[in-house]
């Protein structure tokens, strides 16, 4: 039997992460398996689709490279299958259980359902459902003559189909993840197959379409293990083979109490959509983890580890490593915490490990602008100051890259390089700034001016190591005091390189700035 399994989204929004990594955990099932990943679009439900919705779940997959190996919709043969485009045919699903009596008309109003809920309140009941308890007192085909039922079809009233549940029996079925699952089929009630827009509801279609593309494994969130129970009995009364079950463990709040929601993510301040989504009806934006700079590889290794482990201490993982080392049965069931700073640990990995002409690429697309869109803290980032051609640019990713956990951090977090100090950490200039730092310096200025050579980090640096040699300073000594009047802090990267970045008059620029502010 070869494997095939579908992503099933509804396009009601943005995709959430957790349908990503759904996406992600079929993907990888299928590869392993040299099977086939479908991807089905669910938008039976008319009110609740949102424009913009599908096309994001689209590019949202393309991003990380989880590919669709089957679509037949409406725009060639990867287009993905969509169930609006299939709504004629999921009738006759619901009248052939009609005829094998697993499923029934209904005619009662709204108002009629609600005062028997009303009803059924007042009296007490656990729950208040149309069951085989219930349906006995409502308008349907079970209760009404066969030509009662047919004269009011043939005048157009208003009917659904229900499923006709057989509450004496106890469905079980053994779900990949969480083992045996039994339920009692009275707890179940006969949830409404076709609508009265003729419509089929989730269930219906759901199930008519799994069957109907060979769906080997429904590879899916916790949310539908309650619905499993009554997608197990369908499958039974349309005397089908079901597929089998893995329904992947909830994620969690970063606490770990309570399942991720959007509110958490805001607080948090991380995003929990795989792009920028902006709502085309409120027109407010969400963030994504495309835009606040987080790689793809980062990403995907990072959900494959939110509810999966391959038992081993390997962290990094290629997504041909994934196919690899992936099996549905080291999902766990219990719910996987969304750590967000493990995503930006593997955001800090994969980023060091581009080579500098990888990230140069993303640099010069937050440079190409004009350079007032770059901001940092509120503030405007003055590109003008230092060159940034092709290999300045190089330069600064190598200088940055071990030190940041995003792209634009290049840009950001090396602010010092775009603007020349304005003050001077405080601490090191008490600790450091002596008498020994000014000589030191001012002779540097004279020697870097008569410097003829290439302005690189390891000229500059004998030049400084022959200045410090000359005046009799130990070059260690005055080395942090360097640093304040180059970056006007204390610590950060490379000094040298920083410098050969800047350049020689930017240099000298600074250095003369530091002696003037801070022996003053
Ligand atoms: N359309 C459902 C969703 O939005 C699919 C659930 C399933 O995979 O059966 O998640």
């Amino acid at each position: 039997m070869s494997v095939r399994v579908r992503f099933a989204p509804s396009p009601t929004g943005p995709l959430h992460i957790g349908g990503v990594r759904t996406a992600l955990y079929n993907y990888l099932f299928a590869r392993k398996n040299g099977g086939k990943m479908l991807l089905r679009i669910e938008d039976t439900d008319q009110n609740r689709y949102v424009p913009g919705a599908e096309e994001y779940i689209l590019e949202s997959l393309q991003w990380l490279g989880i590919e669709i190996d089957e679509g037949q919709g409406v725009g060639g043969p990867h287009a993905p299958y969509r169930q609006s485009e299939r709504k004629a045919m999921y009738r006759q699903y619901a009248e052939q259980l009609i005829t094998a009596g697993k499923a029934y008309y209904a005619f009662d109003t709204a108002d009629e359902i609600e005062a028997m809920r009303q009803r059924l309140e007042e009296a007490g009941a656990d729950a208040a459902q149309y069951n085989a308890i219930t349906r006995v007192q409502m308008t349907n085909s079970l209760t009404l003559s066969a030509e009662e039922v047919q004269q009011r079809i043939g005048k157009g009233d208003p009917y659904v189909i229900r499923i006709k549940i057989d509450p004496k029996q106890e469905i079980r079925f053994k779900d990949i993840i969480r083992e045996w699952v039994v339920v009692h089929a009275s707890t179940l009630d006969d949830k409404v197959l076709l609508k009265s827009d003729g419509m089929p509801t989730y269930h219906l279609a759901n199930i008519v379409d799994d069957h109907l593309m060979g769906i080997t494994h429904v590879i899916r969130g916790e949310e539908w293990l309650p619905s499993a129970p009554l997608h197990v009995l369908m499958y039974q009364y349309f005397g089908w083979e079901a597929p089998q079950f893995a329904h992947l463990p909830l994620l969690l709040k970063p606490e770990g109490n309570g399942k991720l929601s959007k509110r958490d993510a805001d607080l948090g301040g991380f995003p929990i959509f795989p792009l920028l989504w902006q709502d085309p009806n409120t027109g407010t934006t969400a963030r994504g983890f495309r835009e606040d700079g987080y790689l793809k590889e980062a990403l995907v290794n990072f959900l494959a580890f939110l509810g999966w482990n391959p038992g081993t201490e390997q962290e990094l993982f290629t997504m041909d490593e994934l196919i690899e080392a992936f099996s549905l049965e080291r999902i766990h069931k219990a719910g996987a915490r969304f750590d967000i700073a493990k995503a930006k640990w593997f955001n800090q990995q994969y980023l060091k490990a581009k080579s500098d002409e990888e990230l140069v690429d993303s640099l010069q697309s937050m440079v190409g602008g004009s350079g007032a869109e770059q901001t940092h803290n509120g503030k405007p980032i003055n590109l003008q100051t230092v060159n940034l051609k092709q290999d300045n640019l190089l330069k600064i990713c190598r200088l940055m890259k071990d030190r940041v956990t995003f792209p634009q951090e290049i840009l950001t977090e090396a602010t010092f390089l775009f603007d020349a100090p304005d003050t001077y950490e405080e601490a090191v200039v008490t600790s450091k700034w002596n008498a020994d730092a000014v000589k030191a310096i001012g002779a540097y200025i004279e020697d870097l001016k008569t410097y003829e050579g290439d302005f690189l980090a390891d000229a500059v640096k004998a030049v400084w190591a022959a200045t410090t040699e000359r005046e009799g300073i130990k070059m260690g000594k005055v080395m942090q005091a360097l640093r304040l009047a180059v970056t006007g802090v204390g610590h950060g990267p490379d000094l040298m390189l920083t410098m050969e970045i800047l350049g020689k008059e930017e240099v000298i620029k600074r250095l003369e700035k530091a002696l003037d502010v801070l022996t003053s």
